[in-house]
């Protein structure tokens, strides 16, 4: 098994992100990616560096002008007099649907959808790597690997077709996703991160060659607090191809192994072709956001109940964050599928 990473993918470091309306350190640091490379490494993965890939797969998921956006975003900014290093909204439209502004202020509001994603002269260069990993580890899954681990840092889930938040700026779990389509009719997204996965929900909201699933920490009261409903189910020909499996705060291993078969009974009917595992480790009992409790050999039968779907599977790595079991909590989730892949 090969776990899929570029260095360039560490350059993104901000120094500052708001959270509670205080300006305080981000959490989503490099260092995570260089605890989980090790973790991945020592539990026996090959480490390669993904190819680039160029625009076209992440314009699959993303719209033109968002990516103009990004790309150009942070050059602009400098121009304001007073501007912060790095880009931070401080002003939203109610609604996307309103006229589109020419300004940098302007349009990092339309875009940014809250202050845990900031963007700094290198946020582009990483966050597209961190994409063309999740291709690359797609097409060595599509050319006959059974199973292949993106280590995607920045994270995705939280990324729209064209707004950032949460860490997230381009959607790896989706991009992998449409790579899979190249060559499965219908391809599953399980998003097993702590929080809602509303970015990969609304890509695929409105259609049916792409079921997403999602269990994560009840959003009532729980980052992104907006999305991730049951009843959020789907619309057009997505309605019913959507599942949000929303869990109380602190559930534990047993309970979340409940919600977890529902929701691979749900892929299993479904019948896809591959799958993608929105690999977030921040339901760990032990994670800063202390949203659920899992513990880190219940990561281990969680991973088993989804190697069990003998599909082919790419790893897309999404949260979790420093703590003391980061990377043994990796090391359990990817074993099962180590042991499938001999
Ligand atoms: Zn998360």
């Amino acid at each position: 098994m090969k776990v899929v990473f570029s260095a360039e993918q560490l350059r993104h470091s901000p120094a500052r992100i708001l959270s509670s309306g205080a300006l305080v350190d981000s959490p989503e640091v490099p260092e995570r990616a260089a605890t989980l490379l090790q973790a991945a490494i020592d539990a026996g993965l090959e480490q390669v560096a993904p190819d680039d890939y160029g625009p076209e797969p992440l314009g699959a998921v993303h719209t033109a002008r968002y990516l103009t956006f990004l790309e150009n975003i942070h050059t602009r900014w400098l121009r304001i007099p007073g501007a912060s290093t790095d880009v931070l909204p401080n002003v939203h439209p109610d609604t996307r649907d309103v006229v589109y502004p020419k300004s940098a202020v302007g349009q990092v509001g339309y875009h940014v959808f809250d202050g845990a994603a900031p963007i700094t002269a290198d946020t582009w260069d990483s966050v597209r790597w961190s994409a063309w990993s999740a291709v690359h580890a797609a097409r060595e899954v599509l050319q006959g690997a059974s199973s292949c681990y993106s280590l995607s840092r920045p994270p995705g889930h939280h990324a729209t077709s064209d707004l950032a938040g949460g860490f997230c700026y381009l959607n790896n779990s989706a991009i992998a996703a449409e790579v899979l389509r190249d060559k499965h009719a219908r391809v599953a997204i399980l998003d097993v991160d702590v929080h809602h996965g509303n970015g990969t929900q609304s890509i695929f909201y409105a259609r049916d060659d792409v079921l997403t699933v999602s269990l994560h920490a009840d959003p009532v009261r729980f980052y992104p607090f907006f999305w991730g409903a049951a009843d959020e189910t789907g619309r057009d020909a997505g309605k019913g191809f959507n599942l949000n499996l929303p869990l109380e705060r602190g559930t534990a291993d047993d309970d979340y192994l409940k919600a977890l078969d529902r929701a691979l009974d749900r892929i299993a009917a479904y019948t896809p072709g591959a799958i993608v595992v929105a690999l977030g480790l921040d339901a760990f009992v032990g994670d800063p956001f202390a949203g659920l409790a899992l513990s880190t050999a219940g990561f281990g039968r969680v991973a088993e109940r989804i190697a069990a779907l003998q599909l082919p599977t790419v790893l897309v790595q999404e949260g979790g964050y420093p703590c003391n079991a980061l990377g043994d909590n990796l090391a359990a989730f990817l074993q099962p599928f180590i042991n499938t892949d001999n």
